[in-house]
């Protein structure tokens, strides 16, 4: 038994040791990357089992993905045996459904509720917002569901929310949030927020039912509880608290007591990298206020990295303010110095990255299994899975679809490809009704008996709408209009456009980039990149035909030099393929490619973090907020400890936008390593560059300083996502064969319309190529019309 007992306290530390075997107060274990924290927690609840002899049914241990969860249950099983499989090693949701399958029928559910995702949940509060007439260009469903989410992890339920409402927006949430409520409880269904705030509920308003789950669960146990929000953090306090109504604002009253659960949470406040989720990093600064008599344990030996890749990430933490300094150490030694790299562009850095791995397997027998690499947000895989695909380097993209499997990409890829083949119905059926324009299912059905009727074709259909039976006058419109977008996109083609600039009318045109830009919702910033990383991609295509993945060597000798539309579809359908080889590839298993945030809790012996401009990370959206730019450098400091063994730090000196080049500044991180850390193979100086202009060239981290101020001139606003600017770029420098001059309008002017008529100009935004003039139709209504494609001609 002691020898047991001994193999389960091997290769630990004393502090980890104290925090294996500690016994009844709860107890916080705080310490910084890499200090073995999942790993302590992991052999506690082998500890418990195998030694203090509780029950495996009487574990409840958190996680913060169901991945670590698999893990961490496999690594206890492997300790204690197959007894451990009925221990609750779970997430919070999935640990909250269980509960509520079980008692749900108090609160008036039945237990085969449904649990609505993102997708449903969109559906719900579109209906909800109709009914209530809200008017959906000021209440986005995604916003609104956004501002819903937030009360939940607050746990406001719907009529505390309505109470506190302090101006017409908020009361138009909140009856919002009221109806969805509403609504949610008729279809027996709660979404993912309802499942912690529903159980948090059902255990103040049943105290006997918490009582239950009190009793059962002895010990509780949460891996990165810097993350966790009010909804969690309270459901903790119900099950371990000594006092469970007296959590921070949760209310409730009475309720007999047991002795309370032993708790243990493990955290480090410099990874709080949720709070945009909700995550209060409170939590766990106040852990020993919220629990008293808690006891807490440091860990300060780092066993994951070498002292270089953390006296590098100590240094950056330590620019945040307010922060309890702790300083890491290690004893694997110096290890190698930190790899920076300045690249012309992100290409560059992916070949860089690229290169470096091979040599990695040749020199040093580093498989790509070992090795990572990060980036801030999922569009930037695109360029990585392209070259690995080109050069044949296995990998995966983890936590994020894969970039032409994206409902965006696909929804943009469907345009063209309705442009290329109007008789694509599958194409045009996707995209018909996206954005949504008014074009529901009944108009769709009526057209598709009109094409059956006529035997034409679902787009000949939709031309000529007006002949099909029960449409409404509004659909009828919506689709005239829809069917006048396509035309005019259609045009550019037959006149050979280039398909970057035909992709960007078509996301511009059919207001599909509008309708996501206007959204609250973060995921929709994140499309917008996508959308513009597909402009990237199209633009490049269009410049060098040749270059790219599968180039066909065929091409260059056949002279092919002006690539169209058709063209760049077919190699776009040649990468989404070659993306679907399978994951994994024998014994050396892949590269993971991943955000930071997915990273959490990982490690890999080799790390590329990739991307450190301002403006990309850290991302753009942070810039003018100092808290904001703390959150991105604790995602810096999640980055940088990922790394074992060497790290790579890379940026690009040019990087695409909506195919427009934009030259982004270092990232203040790079600022922040200390100089020595880091060899730099390839610098800025080395290169016709610009510095960001508030550094001086007193910061030679960043590799040769201020060398070569000139030749770009000023930078790009690195905030720049305005798509008729980018547009606008692109169109000039777009090749196009189609040289028709544009017409020079002024308001008041008069013009005739192919289509609409004659008509007066209203307004005229931008010139020349770029000139958008609003024009009065009379009867056919105001248009607003890129001039350079309008077939409008001045009277
Ligand atoms: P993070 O903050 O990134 O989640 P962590 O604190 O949870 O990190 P772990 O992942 O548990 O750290 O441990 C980091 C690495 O160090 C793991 O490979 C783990 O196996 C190893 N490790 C932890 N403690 C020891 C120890 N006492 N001796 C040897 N290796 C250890
Ligand atoms: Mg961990």
């Amino acid at each position: 038994a002691a020898a047991r007992a001994a193999a389960l306290l091997d290769g630990l530390n004393g502090p980890q040791r104290d925090a294996v075997v500690h016994a009844g107060a709860p107890l916080l274990v705080v310490a910084g990357a890499g200090s073995g924290k999942t790993r302590v927690l992991t052999r506690r609840i082998a500890w418990l089992v195998g030694e203090r002899k509780a029950h495996p049914g009487s574990i409840l241990a958190i996680t913060f993905t169901n991945k670590a969860a698999a893990e961490m249950k496999e690594r206890v099983e492997e300790l204690v045996g197959r007894r451990a499989r009925i221990m609750w090693v779970s997430t919070f949701h999935s640990s909250c459904v269980r509960i509520l399958r079980k008692e749900i029928e108090r609160l008036g559910f039945s237990s085969s509720f449904s649990i609505y995702d993102a997708a449903d949940s969109q559906r719900l509060m579109t209906l909800v917002l109709g009914d209530l007439e809200l008017d959906p260009k000021r209440y986005q469903p995604r916003a609104v569901l956004a501002w819903v989410s937030n009360a939940k992890n607050e746990l406001k339920d719907p009529e505390t929310a309505r109470a506190e409402a302090s101006n017409g927006v908020e009361e138009a949430y909140a009856s919002a949030y009221v109806e969805y409520q509403r609504r949610l409880r008729d279809a027996n269904a709660l979404d993912f927020d309802d499942l912690i705030m529903t159980t948090v509920h059902l255990f103040g308003a049943y105290p006997e039912v918490r009582e239950v789950y009190r009793r059962r669960f002895r010990h509780v146990l949460v891996d990165e509880y810097q993350d966790t929000n009010h909804a969690q953090y309270a459901l903790i306090h119900q099950l371990c608290a000594d006092d469970p109504e007296g959590a921070r604002d949760t209310g409730g009253s009475g309720g007999e007591r047991v002795e309370p659960s032993e708790l243990m949470v493990v955290g480090d406040a410099d990874q709080s990298i949720y709070a945009f989720r909700g995550a209060n990093i409170r939590n766990i600064l106040d852990f020993e206020q919220d629990f008293p008599n808690a006891t807490t344990i440091l860990l300060e030996q780092n066993y994951r990295s070498t002292q270089t890749i953390l006296t590098a990430a100590n240094a950056v933490i330590d620019h945040n303010e307010g922060r309890k300094p702790k300083r890491l150490w290690s004893d694997a030694g110096d290890g190698e110095p930190i790899v920076g790299y300045v690249a012309d562009d992100e290409h560059d850095e992916a070949r860089f990255v690229a290169d470096e791995i091979d040599k990695l397997g040749d020199d040093h027998g580093v498989r790509p299994a070992d090795v990572a690499v990060f980036y801030r947000t999922n569009a930037q895989s695109r360029v990585f899975e392209e070259i690995f695909v080109r050069v044949g380097m296995p990998y995966k993209v983890v936590g994020g679809v894969r970039f032409y499997e994206r409902k965006e990409v696909r929804d943009a890829l469907a345009y063209l490809r309705l442009l290329a083949n109007p008789a694509d119905e599958i194409s045009l059926r996707r995209i018909v009704n996206t954005p949504k324009r008014g074009i529901g299912d009944r108009a769709q059905a009526c057209v598709a008996a009109l094409a059956q009727r006529e035997g034409t074709t679902y787009w000949e259909a939709l031309r000529v709408a007006h002949r099909a039976d029960g449409i409404a006058t509004r659909s009828l419109n919506a689709i005239r209009a829809f069917v006048e977008v396509v035309e005019e996109l259609l045009q550019m083609v037959e006149a050979d456009e280039r398909p970057d600039v035909i992709l960007e009318a078509a996301l511009d045109r059919s207001g599909y980039l509008t309708d996501l830009e206007d959204s609250d919702d973060p995921q929709d910033h994140t499309r917008v990149e996508n959308l513009a990383e597909l402009v990237a991609v199209a633009r490049e295509f269009a410049d060098d035909p040749q270059a790219g993945p599968s180039a066909d060597p065929s091409d260059v000798e056949a002279g092919v030099v002006t690539p169209g539309l058709g063209d760049f579809l077919e190699r776009v359908a040649l990468v989404a393929d070659a993306d679907q080889i399978p994951d994994d590839d024998g014994a050396d298993g892949v590269v993971t490619l991943m955000t930071l945030h997915t990273a959490k809790g990982l490690e890999f012996p080799v790390v590329f973090l990739t991307g450190l401009e301002d403006g990309v990370f850290p991302h753009m959206r942070t810039l003018g907020d100092r808290k904001e730019i703390e959150e991105e450098r604790r995602l810096a400091y999640v980055g940088l400890t990922r790394a074992r063994e060497r790290l790579y730090i890379s940026r690009a000196v040019v990087r695409s936008a909506w195919g427009a080049p934009s030259h982004n500044p270092a990232s203040r991180f790079l600022d922040e390593l200390p100089v020595d850390l880091v060899q730099w193979r390839r610098t800025a100086a080395a290169m016709t560059s610009w510095r960001r202009p508030d550094l001086s060239s007193s910061s030679p981290a960043v590799g040769g300083g201020g060398a070569g101020g000139g030749g770009l001139g000023a930078p790009t606003a690195a905030g720049r996502r305005n798509f008729s600017a980018a547009a606008a770029r692109a169109d000039a420098s777009a090749k196009s064969k189609k040289n028709r001059p544009v017409p020079n309008l002024d308001p008041g002017d008069r013009v005739v319309h192919d289509a609409f008529g004659m008509g007066t100009v209203v307004s005229v935004e931008g010139a020349a190529e770029k000139a958008v003039a609003s024009i009065d139709f009379g009867s056919q209504g105001v248009k607003r019309l890129l001039l350079r494609y309008a077939p409008v001609e001045k009277l």
